[in-house]
């Protein structure tokens, strides 16, 4: 794959990093926009619509949370990959929740970073077909699902929902009551070229389940099957 028509915004206040991905990203082909302040970062992907932005978190002028809950508000749909520093769970569990689909770990190499990149282009394109909510709305029970907007909107609440999230619940819809093992979510939701873990699978269902339930404690629509799988019902 080149990267013919994929636009990358890069917002990282680091200037020899910055400096560095954009000349990488150009040397795969993508075209690049470059932003070295939150403030100007939104104010780029907002008139420019990037297909992917790379955020670094400690950013001057607006952090990289910030921009991205702005990012999501407005609808933005670019895939969204965190340039996190070393160790900070903490920003790794807020920046899915707050709608990033991926992140990687500074100090990280350019071949893992654009490894990631395909991987959420890939996911973009790879839309399940058979279901017509690209752009529509799903009531699940209480709650419905805006697939255009990445939301969730259950009792007057909006929960921001990352890419992978919306793959996973759509993925559910389209086999409503059917009982599904976590190796076929596995391999339909998150592809064979990923190595995620059951663990990974069952984090974003505690995720989907927080957004989605009324009482996530005894779920009524994402149902564990034990030692199996998931059911999911719509109406709960
Ligand atoms: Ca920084």
């Amino acid at each position: 794959m080149n990267g013919d028509g994929v636009r990358i915004l890069v917002i990282e206040d680091e200037e020899p990093l910055r400096m560095a991905l954009v000349d990488a990203l150009r040397a795969e082909g993508f075209a690049v926009l470059e932003a070295g302040d939150g403030e100007t970062g939104l104010a780029l992907a907002l008139s420019e619509g990037p297909d992917v932005v790379l955020l670094d978190l400690m950013l001057p002028r607006r952090d990289g949370f910030s921009v991205l809950r702005a990012l999501r508000e407005d609808r933005l749909t670019a895939a969204v990959i965190i340039l996190s520093a070393r160790g900070e769970e903490w920003d790794r569990v807020q920046g899915f929740e707050y709608g990033a689909d991926d992140y990687v770990v500074k100090p990280f190499s350019t071949r893992e970073l654009l490894l990631r990149i395909r991987a959420v282009l890939n996911r973009a394109d790879g839309r399940t077909p058979g279901l017509d909510v690209e752009g529509g709305k799903v009531r699940v029970g209480e709650a419905v699902i805006d697939f255009a907007a990445y939301t969730v909107t259950r009792d007057g609440e909006r929960h921001g929902l990352s890419r992978r999230e919306l793959d996973l619940l759509r993925y559910l819809i389209e086999h409503d009551g059917e009982t599904v093992e976590r190796g076929r979510l596995l391999e339909d939701v998150w592809g064979k070229d990923e190595y995620p873990t059951t663990r990974t699978i069952d984090t974003h269902v505690l995720k989907l389940r927080k957004k989605l339930e009324r009482n996530p404690e005894s779920p009524r629509h994402i149902v564990t099957v034990h030692g199996v799988g998931y059911r999911f019902s719509r109406r709960g």
